[in-house]
């Protein structure tokens, strides 16, 4: 590891869980799990990519253990799972699902890194975690969160991200 700033202009991998063996091109790039066990391979521009925002809705907070989650959605048939398919567990609910939708989590069996979210009322697509993605240029840049949605739910010691369009609930597409 170098003790250098790390210049985020352009592509870097930092030290962020055992794999090291993340890449990324001009149009696709990789995001494995904490352990290393799953990595998927996946589009950086659309169509393939559908979109990027950030969620602040209970169910994020909840299964991020955290204050809100960074997704991206991306068109399961530019999905690939590189490596650890097998080692994916799922959950699934519709409790809480405002919709009626079921939403299922993709998490390592391994680590518990949530890979992704599938809803039924979304087929077709998976919903990834920016933080996920080994390439962290791309977090500021191809994958910067578009839209902020369930924002009547974001804590209140955060703001609204600078030029991101806001939406309480769900939204409009
Ligand atoms: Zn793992
Ligand atoms: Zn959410």
């Amino acid at each position: 590891m170098s003790s250098a700033p790390t210049d985020k202009s352009k592509s870097y991998f930092p030290l962020a869980g055992s794999a090291n063996d993340g890449w990324s091109n001009e149009e696709e790039a990789t995001a494995t799990c904490f352990c290393g066990a799953v990595q998927l391979k996946f589009p950086t521009q659309g169509p393939g990519l559908v979109e990027t925002f950030v969620c602040h809705c209970t169910d994020c907070r909840k299964i991020t253990a955290s204050m809100f989650a960074s997704n991206f959605t991306i068109l399961d048939t530019h999905l690939t799972h590189v490596r650890g398919r097998e080692n994916l567990n799922a959950f699934g609910q519709s409790k809480t699902i405002g919709t009626g939708n079921t939403m299922t989590n993709h998490f390592c069996s391994t680590c518990g890194t949530l890979m992704y979210r599938v809803s039924t009322g979304f087929l077709g697509m998976s919903i990834l975690r920016i933080g996920t993605v080994d390439d962290f240029h791309l977090h500021e840049t191809k994958l910067k969160p578009k839209r902020e949605q369930f924002v009547e739910n974001r804590v209140k010691w955060l703001h609204s991200l600078d030029g991101v369009r806001q939406f309480e609930g769900m939204g409009t597409p």
